[in-house]
């Protein structure tokens, strides 16, 4: 079975700066680490490989330095990882990362994809099932636990609001995963020493063979106007009177800020 993980680099920091020119994320000169969820979708992957015949690969599309986090994903039991890196990808929306992501997807071959729920600093959760659409295979979002697993057939808990959904599918299959599914393993020793040397493989928009008009900004159907953050209001209002007066004043400032 061919397990390949999509994985992002993300800043390190709640507090993402944006280029007020341009709109787009400031990576430059902020640390940077695995998208959180990422991490549970590489242990989902380097688990079922300890109890099946199967192999991990490692994605991601990002800049030159995305390598770390490759060689750290190496270091938790990933077998190989392939950096998508090229010029022609720059500015890309949701819609072109996850276009250009299902491009290599292609190239590499694969039965299960797994990807972090949402990226911590995009946080539009839209990625992973875009590719899915783009492959034309099934998907499951918010993975909390694998059933059972075959090469064929794969039974997992989606979680809802409410409860939890029992999804059996067939294979191959894309799957969103969350929080709850598992604790990501700490790097070994031995993990480390292989991530130090494994060559890690490149690929450019000419090696997945896609148009360039498709990619980066010119591929980008939506455009960031800009980007803000909401003004912060802290008006104090006490009302006054008996509990039935009061709720008749809410609703009516509610209502005046069409809020109801
Ligand atoms: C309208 C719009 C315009 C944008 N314009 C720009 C721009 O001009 N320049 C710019 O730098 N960014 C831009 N972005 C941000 C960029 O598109 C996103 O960072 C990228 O598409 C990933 O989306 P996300 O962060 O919301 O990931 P999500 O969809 O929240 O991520 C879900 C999962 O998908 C996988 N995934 C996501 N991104 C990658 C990746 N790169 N490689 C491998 N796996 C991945 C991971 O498994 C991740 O957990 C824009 C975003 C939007 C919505």
């Amino acid at each position: 079975m061919k397990i390949v993980v999509c994985i992002k680099q993300v800043p390190d920091t709640a507090e993402v700066k944006i280029n007020p020119q341009t709109n787009t994320l400031m990576r430059d000169g902020v640390p940077s680490i695995i998208n959180p969820y990422d991490l549970h979708a590489i242990e989902a992957a380097v688990a079922i490989k300890e109890v099946m015949d199967a192999t991990v690969t490692v994605l991601t599309m990002g800049p030159p330095q995305a390598e770390v986090a490759l060689r750290e994903s190496i270091a938790m039991g990933a077998d190989e990882a392939v950096l998508l890196s090229d010029r022609a990808f720059a500015g890309s929306d949701t819609w072109a990362t996850a276009y250009t992501l299902s491009g290599a997807l292609k190239k590499l071959g694969f039965d299960l994809i797994f990807c972090g729920k949402q990226a911590i600093d995009g946080d539009t959760a839209q990625v992973g099932p875009a590719m899915a659409e783009f492959l034309d295979i099934p998907h499951v979002a918010y993975v909390s636990k694998i059933n059972s697993i075959s090469d064929t057939v794969v039974e997992v808990r989606r979680m809802m609001d409410d409860g939890y959904d029992v999804v059996e599918t067939s294979v191959p299959v894309l799957f969103t995963v969350v929080r709850e599914l598992n604790q990501p393993r700490f790097a070994s020793l031995k993990g480390k020493m292989r991530a130090k040397n494994a060559q890690i493989r490149k690929l450019t928009h000419a090696d997945i063979e896609l148009d360039e008009k498709d990619l980066g900004l010119s591929g980008s159907p939506t455009q960031v106007k800009n980007i803000f953050a909401p003004e912060m209001k802290k008006e104090r209002v006490v009302f006054e009177g008996k509990p039935e007066e009061q709720v008749t004043e809410l609703h009516n400032v509610l209502k005046s800020v069409k809020c109801i």
